[in-house]
């Protein structure tokens, strides 16, 4: 794969005002992940000033304005409070191109293929909560990453689907389609989350709802079920 793909999908920005949403109870509720270190800043280590985890949310089906879905821009994940300032609406992606087309005055995350694949994958998807596991103690050492070895094994003792791939290439996008196609969502009783262990800076999560709220829903239940795994060792 050629070097220059690593998060360099084709970014087009389309002219025209971002259509207004009342995200206030989605902010709240970003506000938590914040809190809880699911999205944030790397202090420490080689990816130290990092910004890591984003948000993404179907425009809501009542809204008579463009069809899309709204996604956190990059500068975002440093920011305890959020407005709608800090989206952009993602109103296109082909794959195949690896290309966006897009509303807004910045440009939306750089990992917006693996939103978009599961936005695309499945119909029934309304939020996608991309999340890291960090602990920077972890990586002081270069070559260790930042996370704890029990995440991975939360992940292979449940079953739980990963990729293994970066996140910011367009084949990673791709996969996460086919996981996401595979998981068959409103069918699935367990938890919606992908693993990301080759992720930079942390282990990435992508958690699946209908709408913001199941996505942080689930997202708490997952993360209490990963400390509750932590404390047994
Ligand atoms: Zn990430």
């Amino acid at each position: 794969m050629p070097k220059n793909a690593i998060g360099n999908f084709t970014r087009t920005p389309i002219q025209g005002p971002l259509p207004y949403i009342d995200i206030k109870e989605i902010a709240e509720y970003r506000r938590e992940l914040w809190n809880h270190e699911l999205i944030g800043v790397l202090k420490k280590g080689q990816w130290t000033g990092y910004d890591y985890g984003n948000i993404s949310f179907r425009m809501p089906m009542s809204s008579q304005e463009q069809k899309g879905v709204f996604l956190s821009c990059s500068q975002t994940s440093s920011k305890p409070e959020i407005s709608m300032h800090d989206f952009a609406l993602v109103i296109d992606y082909d794959s195949d191109k690896f290309e966006i087309r897009y509303i807004g005055a910045e440009s939306p995350s750089s990992e917006t293929p693996i939103h978009l694949s599961a936005y695309l994958a499945d119909e029934n998807i309304g939020a996608v909560i991309h999340g890291h596991i960090v602990n920077e103690n972890y990586a002081l050492d270069k070559n260790t990453p930042y996370f704890p070895p029990h995440v991975l094994d939360f992940f292979q003792k449940n079953k739980l689907p990963c990729t293994k791939l970066r996140s910011k290439t367009k084949e990673s996008g791709d996969e996460i389609f086919r996981i996401v196609k595979d998981m068959r969502y409103v069918h699935t009783k367990d938890i919606p989350v992908i693993g990301m262990p080759n992720h930079d800076g942390g282990f990435g999560l992508i958690i699946l709802g209908k709408d913001f709220k199941e996505a942080y829903d689930k997202t708490l239940e997952f993360y209490g079920n990963l400390l509750k795994f932590g404390k047994q060792l």
